[in-house]
């Protein structure tokens, strides 16, 4: 418990700081706490702290918590790959999507929101260092992407969510923070009508840049948790 609540502090901190130095409202950043691989207990314990956000990557494992947890209001934010056959408990279950990056997952989505919920909160997934190995819209697709899943119904388009190539520079980092918020200025003048108020980017080793460049939620793991251990961890 105390080290939750002092690793909580920190982090606060952190951003704190990072915004005041970016001359930004601290408020303006909202903490993610990525619980992938943590047992309900330390969310539990997340939660007593005052975190009420919390992301998870895996279907099945965040199902589970989400069970586990469900007389905490928590907002459940899904940030990890999704197949086509998850789309269905992901728009039941979760508030946030961050990884979005193909019209068929949005439109599915949007179709299978439950009625008597909010719209989905939805960011789509730039592959902003253009790596092979990673998914997301490249920049030059994700004008057409935006424009197609602005007409969904039952989502709202929030925003951009990136993981960047990893450096240990902290001005190297900045680089494709800045492109981020280029592309997401791009397309609130391109679509004027939807509520895009949202950079999700850094994580534990870079959120200082990505405050710094404009993020509003940064999704943050270890510096919370501690290192993650996937030994006895199945993938779903
Ligand atoms: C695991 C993960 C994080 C958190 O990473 P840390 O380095 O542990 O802070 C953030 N975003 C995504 C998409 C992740 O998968």
């Amino acid at each position: 418990m105390t080290q939750i609540t002092d690793r909580l502090k920190n982090v606060h901190c952190q951003i704190d700081a990072a915004a005041i130095a970016a001359q930004r409202q601290p408020q303006a950043i909202k903490l993610l706490a990525v619980s992938k691989t943590r047992p309900a207990e330390e969310l539990r314990q997340a939660w007593a702290c005052g975190q009420q956000a919390f992301g998870e990557n895996y279907l099945q494992e965040a199902l589970d918590k989400i069970e586990a947890l469900q007389d905490l209001n928590i907002i459940w934010h899904f940030i990890g790959p999704i197949q086509s056959n998850k789309t269905r408990a992901i728009a039941e279950n979760f508030s946030w999507v961050h990884s979005v990056d193909r019209f068929k997952i949005a439109q599915r989505l949007s179709d299978q929101r439950p009625v008597n919920l909010p719209p989905l909160n939805i960011c789509l997934q730039v592959n902003i260092s253009g790596e092979n190995s990673k998914s997301g819209v490249l920049p030059a697709d994700l004008p057409a992407l935006a424009a197609a899943v602005a007409t969904l119904s039952n989502i709202r388009l929030r925003g951009l969510m990136a993981i960047p190539a990893s450096s240990d520079d902290p001005e190297q980092q900045r680089k494709p923070f800045a492109q981020m918020n280029h592309l997401l200025q791009s397309l609130q003048r391109q679509l004027p009508d939807q509520p895009l108020d949202t950079l999700s980017m850094g994580m534990s080793g870079d959120m200082e840049a990505a405050i710094l460049e404009g993020a509003t939620i940064v999704r943050i793991g270890t510096a919370l948790f501690g290192p993650r251990d996937y030994s006895s961890h199945h993938q779903s």
